[in-house]
């Protein structure tokens, strides 16, 4: 499938703009449901699957062959508790690991999700970001971009060169079925703006690899232009306003956590930047330390406040909460 010119055709707009209309009704079930019915007649869909922590699925028909294109975003659904304290949720009787364990991945919980996968983006390499990384790679022979660190965290576990991009930020990539943006970008302002980590993986590294030599090395956004849809991805509660000014994503997946709070009007600059994203959909604010299905998984009191943010700063723009796994369904724009 060739990338969608940015200036859709009026058509596709109108749709949009009709659904974002309806869905701003109000949350009425016969709205939601006209809204479902509008997006069922446009001509492409996307679907998104939150992943939990900062991880998204993202899939798009592809134009001529049976299977579709399949974007993995920061995916990482071993919800390992790695901070050595026993799980508040007394139904999680996991393994409690520390830091200093080398890092793993539940295959058990991968394999029931994810079968396939073309390309995986790192949007920098925490352990919440990058531990399923290797597995998934290895597994699916998907493209992994991401930062050095993060590149030589795949050749430590053996992930062919052929299936390694390393970018810095800038690079805007056309796969044909896919194109993708790097957009530098800053680590959450953790530990009340305090967080500072130089550290990278160095080449060289090699398995196995303890929990804590998972460090960020650097932060990155992406856009994600797939099925006609722009979706820009967040992988952290920060951004560099000068490079997401001008974006026009359709979908803005936004850190969400409540770190975004030490940020001058995070939200309110975010929407303007991002010319007031028709839907919006907040990630990375959940406990990734509770397995899926854990009553302590959300953190609904974060997601609903950040909504509020987003429906005073982009009244018009739709906001979507999303749950583990679950997919959702976008038509074209
Ligand atoms: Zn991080």
């Amino acid at each position: 499938m060739s990338t969608r010119p940015i200036d859709a055709p009026p058509f596709k707009v109108w749709l949009l703009v009709l659904t974002v209309m309806v869905a701003g009704c109000g949350p009425t079930q016969s709205s939601e449901g006209e809204a479902a019915r509008v997006l069922s007649e446009a001509a492409e869909t996307i679907t998104l699957r939150y992943l939990g922590a900062a991880g998204w699925e993202i899939t798009a028909p592809s134009e001529g062959e049976a299977e579709p294109v399949i974007v993995l975003v920061d995916p990482y659904l071993t919800r390992a508790k790695y901070d050595g304290q026993p799980s508040p949720d007394p139904t999680d009787t996991r393994p409690v690991y520390n830091r200093t364990d080398t890092l793993f991945s539940d295959t058990e919980v991968i394999d029931a999700q994810i079968q396939r996968a073309d390309y995986i983006l790192v949007q920098h390499s925490h352990p919440d970001h990058v531990m399923d990384v290797p597995y998934l790679a290895n597994k699916t022979g998907a493209v992994v971009i991401g930062h050095e660190s993060t590149i030589n965290i795949m050749r430590a576990y053996g992930v062919p060169d052929q299936q390694l991009i390393t970018v810095r930020g800038g690079e805007d990539y056309d796969f044909g079925d896919v194109s993708i943006r790097v957009i530098p970008s800053l680590h959450s302002p953790l530990g009340d703006k305090r967080y500072y980590q130089s550290e990278v993986v160095e080449a060289g590294a090699t398995r196995p690899l303890r929990i804590s030599q998972l460090v960020e090395g650097g932060s990155l956004m992406f856009l994600v232009r797939i099925g006609g849809h722009e979706v820009m991805t967040m992988g952290s509660m920060n951004y560099i306003a000068r490079e997401v000014e001008g974006l026009r994503p359709d979908v803005a997946l936004v850190g969400a956590a409540p770190s975004h709070l030490e940020i001058f009007e995070y939200t309110p600059r975010l929407m303007a930047a991002l010319g007031y994203p028709p839907v919006v959909i907040p990630t990375h604010a959940d406990n990734f330390r509770a397995p899926y299905g854990s009553e302590i998984a959300y953190r609904t009191e974060w997601v609903d406040a950040f909504a509020e943010e987003v429906r005073l700063a982009s009244p018009d723009s739709r906001v979507i909460i999303p749950k583990h796994l679950e997919p959702i369904r976008l038509g074209g724009r």
